[in-house]
């Protein structure tokens, strides 16, 4: 082999693998093999240089310099090159797996909601929407609650400015449901309220609300309690046992409190239940014929009767939620398990 030839095959061989090193640590690896000060392979050439015979010395020694200038341009061209972080052929690998979606989960007092609406969508009840800022006389005057009520008292209430307030309970759908159609009316109203309540495991000072209200000719207390009967049976379970304790409301007369049998120690009596073996689910009654009245019934001709009860309190019951704050803290280690 010619001193020449040699000096080609190095040069092929010290370019495909600078093309090929991935990192700057090879650059480097490549710069001590080829120039490196003792016993790089050009380094070699360049010493054999006064050995080569006179004829071919001028143009080996012109060759091994060339070579020795490429390679150096090369080494440093590709450590640039790696050394540019968008480059690096490393930093993305095409193999890994992407990162998943995360699906959303219904909330559970959405999810209760939803089950709820449905539940008496089948009984016929219409879904009805009302605002979250109230005046007095829809939250107190047309539902029968005298100004001498303690439930009007300013501490009690959020009061925005007088005569507005945040509405402390979903009733008052129902008196604008009523003012703005005439009977028969059949409805029920999800909503937020808001009672300034200290917040511990039972309470919060914002909270859900599922009120209805049915007014027809000759609709009776059997009704009521059939309709609430079948909600029992629908929510919690064909085996849910109920039952109507006499209460006062000031917007219904006669009232009652609507009971179902305790889902969580079925009624044998446990610390949820107060060892009663029931839980106290909504308040209910035939609608006043003074509220009537208000929004231009006649009392003489039509009935009905109303209904309220908390959305988080059946939620918690239903899906074993012990804390009615867990609901609001949005922490996704829970709200996923749902
Ligand atoms: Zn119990």
């Amino acid at each position: 082999m010619s001193d020449l030839e040699e000096v080609r095959k190095i040069k092929r061989t010290a370019l495909r693998q600078i093309e090929k090193a991935d990192s700057g640590r090879a650059v480097e690896a490549l710069r001590i093999e080829y120039l490196g000060r003792r016993g790089g392979r050009i380094t070699e050439l360049l010493r054999s240089i006064p050995s080569v015979a006179p004829e071919m010395r001028a143009e080996f020694g012109k060759a091994v310099n060339a070579l020795k200038a490429e390679v150096a341009e090369r080494l440093k061209a590709r450590k640039e090159q790696l050394a540019a972080p968008e480059a690096r052929p490393a930093a993305v690998d095409v193999t890994m797996p992407g990162r998943a979606l995360r699906l959303g989960r219904i909330h559970p007092v959405t999810r209760a909601t939803r089950e709820m609406c449905e539940i008496f969508g089948r009984l016929g009840f219409e879904v009805v929407e009302g605002r979250e800022v109230e005046d007095e006389w829809h939250n107190f005057v047309a539902l029968n609650i005298p100004l001498a009520h303690p439930a009007r008292d300013p501490l009690d209430n959020y009061f925005l400015r007088d005569n507005v307030l945040l509405r402390t309970q979903t009733s008052t759908v129902q008196i604008r449901v009523m003012a703005g159609r005439k009977p028969p009316v059949r409805i029920v109203a999800p909503g937020r309220v808001y009672r300034p309540d200290t917040v511990d495991a039972g309470h919060s000072n914002m909270f859900h609300q599922l009120e209805g209200l049915w007014v027809e000719e000759g609709v009776t207390f059997a009704d009521l309690k059939s309709v609430l009967a079948a909600f029992a049976r629908g929510f919690f379970g064909p085996d849910a046992r109920t039952r109507f304790v006499p209460s006062y409301f000031p917007f219904t007369e006669p009232s009652a409190e609507f009971y179902a049998s305790c889902l969580l120690c079925e009624g044998r009596g446990c610390p949820a239940c107060k060892r009663s073996g029931w839980l106290e689910i909504a308040g209910c009654g035939m609608v006043d014929p003074n509220v009537l009245e208000a929004v231009g019934y006649d009392p003489e001709r039509v009935t009905g009767f109303a209904f309220g009860f908390g959305i988080e309190r059946p939620a918690m019951l239903k899906y074993g939620i012990n804390d009615i704050r867990l609901l609001y803290e949005n922490d996704r280690r829970f709200l996923g398990q749902f």
